[in-house]
């Protein structure tokens, strides 16, 4: 009873989505107010270059708002379960990279952090992953994890290959082995976001289920785009970076979502 206690409180809170696109929401309306200004002051000396530069230029920015709205709407929209434009996901995902620093300076005086809208963007992005529907063999399935999820202790090199690990139950890594055994996905422990980027590119999977901080996660799920992605956030109850733990039971369900139900095959 103690112990279940103290797992939950452990948990990671389940961000809300709505922080997320709300916040890109107002920064996209103040971008929009910045692009206003911007081009009210330019619009004499360009008008002395060229009499049509100022309609140019605010065409520009007038259909930039126009179409980071559209996106934002698309995206609100999937997450809410409501029909939406699959086409527009790419936009969106530039799209964030350009709004998401806006969104972080302007949540500060609100007092809402990056890693809240971290978090948020992952719930948002796993939402957009499940509706997608997407389903692959478990060879076709690539799980990555942080180092700092292996016992600091461990003497084992479970980095080079995971099936190092003994499963002595000091750490989650050894959970996570037992279940790529049982299931067939490709499962590795990446010392930093290069080697991810290497894993993914050598295993060539369909899909990718990350377990990391999130802004790890946010990161990583922008970098592989368009290979999708979903996201599990560790519980970093030693602090950042140090002996974390992931909920078994949370990897367990999102891999049985996506992994198709004839495509598992049990490794040696
Ligand atoms: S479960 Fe594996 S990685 Fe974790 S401490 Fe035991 S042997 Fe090391």
């Amino acid at each position: 009873m103690q112990e279940n206690k103290l797992v939950a409180a452990m948990q990671p809170k389940r961000p809300r989505k709505r922080l997320f696109l709300g916040m890109l929401f107002l920064s996209v309306l103040v971008l929009g107010g910045g692009m206003a200004v911007i081009w009210y002051i330019c619009v004499p000396g360009l008008a002395q270059i060229q009499r049509d530069l100022p309609d140019i230029l605010g065409a520009v920015f007038v259909f930039f708002v126009i179409l980071a709205f559209l996106c934002l709407l698309n995206m609100t929209l999937a997450a809410a379960g409501l029909p939406y434009l699959p086409v527009l996901r790419s936009r969106t995902y530039s799209l964030i990279h350009v709004l998401f620093p806006v969104a972080v300076r302007l949540g500060k005086p609100f007092g809402i952090t990056r890693r809240q809208l971290e978090g948020s963007f992952i719930a948002t992005s796993n939402v957009l992953f499940h509706r997608l529907g997407i389903r692959v063999s478990a060879d076709k399935l690539l799980v990555v994890t942080p180092h700092c999820l292996q016992l600091a202790r461990c003497p084992h090199k479970v980095t080079r290959d995971p099936d190092n690990c003994k499963q002595c139950g000091g750490c989650d890594v050894g959970a996570l082995v037992a279940l790529s055994h049982e299931m067939g996905f490709h499962f590795f422990i990446a010392t930093g976001g290069t080697l991810a980027r290497q894993i993914v590119y050598n295993t060539k999977p369909q899909a990718v289920l990350a377990i990391a901080c999130e802004r790890d996660l946010m990161s990583g799920i922008q970098d592989v785009y368009p290979l999708p992605a979903v996201g599990v956030l560790n519980i970093r109850s030693n602090g950042p970076c140090y002996n974390t733990h992931v909920d078994i039971e949370e990897v367990r369900r999102q891999l049985e979502n996506i992994i198709l139900k004839d495509g598992r095959k049990k490794r040696e």
